[in-house]
């Protein structure tokens, strides 16, 4: 299984951010190429990905499961944990098109529904101080699809949301550059993005945990207001 492991490992690194489909169609050779069983089910599964996790923590790096609410898929993410955007290896890449990256990300981080319109990504950007040469319309969608691909961003309805990679990647920059927008959850203090909002006060908070929390209870956490808003999707 330790090998196993490492290939799948290798693997995440590749990739970054994976979804249910891609994370089978990498398992699914690799445990029959070593000849061993593959996770029958998701807990099978979590516990194997937490058993890598154990062994990269200490690196920096995070493997895990994140929850994305826009797309309603869970991905699989590996980050290397504290990044921040500017830091961030865009090997390649021209520092006009780094720069791209944290002018989009900067958008997205501002907005209070976190999400532009797609054609705002590239239409109307605005490079300040001493970028010579901004990419073409061309390049910036070839740029955005790329990103999307790596899990930085999630294109939904013509939209342009933070990806999962973004979320766990940079979760420190999120937290400490956009705290009128991205705030913690009131029950699990975790980062909250889209999710659902008290019609009362406005505040964020996860679909689960105030989903749990109401079943003892019927007030806002956070206002103390009789919760309205509706849990269904
Ligand atoms: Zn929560
Ligand atoms: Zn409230």
């Amino acid at each position: 299984m330790d090998k196993v492991k490492r290939a799948f490992l290798r693997a995440c690194i590749n990739h970054s951010c994976l979804d249910p489909e891609q994370i089978d169609k990498i398992l699914t050779p690799l445990c029959e190429h070593h000849k061993v069983e593959k996770p029958a089910n998701k807990e099978a599964l979590y516990k194997l990905v937490g058993e890598i996790e154990n062994t990269i923590r200490e690196l920096n790096q995070s493997l895990g499961f994140v929850q994305h609410p826009i797309s309603g898929k869970e991905y699989l993410v590996f980050a290397i944990t504290e990044a921040t955007p500017d830091k961030l290896a865009h090997p390649g890449l021209s520092a006009e098109e780094c720069q791209y990256f944290s002018i989009i990300l900067d958008m997205l981080g501002q907005r209070e529904d976190l999400c532009i319109a797609w054609n705002e990504a590239y239409s109307n950007v605005n490079f300040k101080g001493t970028a010579t040469k901004p990419p073409t319309k061309l390049r910036m969608q070839t740029l955005l699809q790329m990103w999307n691909d790596m899990g930085y961003f999630v294109e939904s309805d013509d939209h342009l949301y933070l990806g999962a990679r973004s979320i766990v990647e940079f979760e420190f920059h999120l937290r400490s550059h956009y705290v009128d927008t991205i705030k913690e959850c009131a029950l699990c203090k975790k980062l909250v993005f889209w999710d659902v909002k008290c019609s009362d006060c406005g505040r964020k908070i996860h679909r689960e945990c105030i989903r749990k929390y109401l079943r003892t209870r019927s007030n806002c956490p956070t206002c103390g207001n009789k919760w309205c808003t509706r849990l269904s999707q």
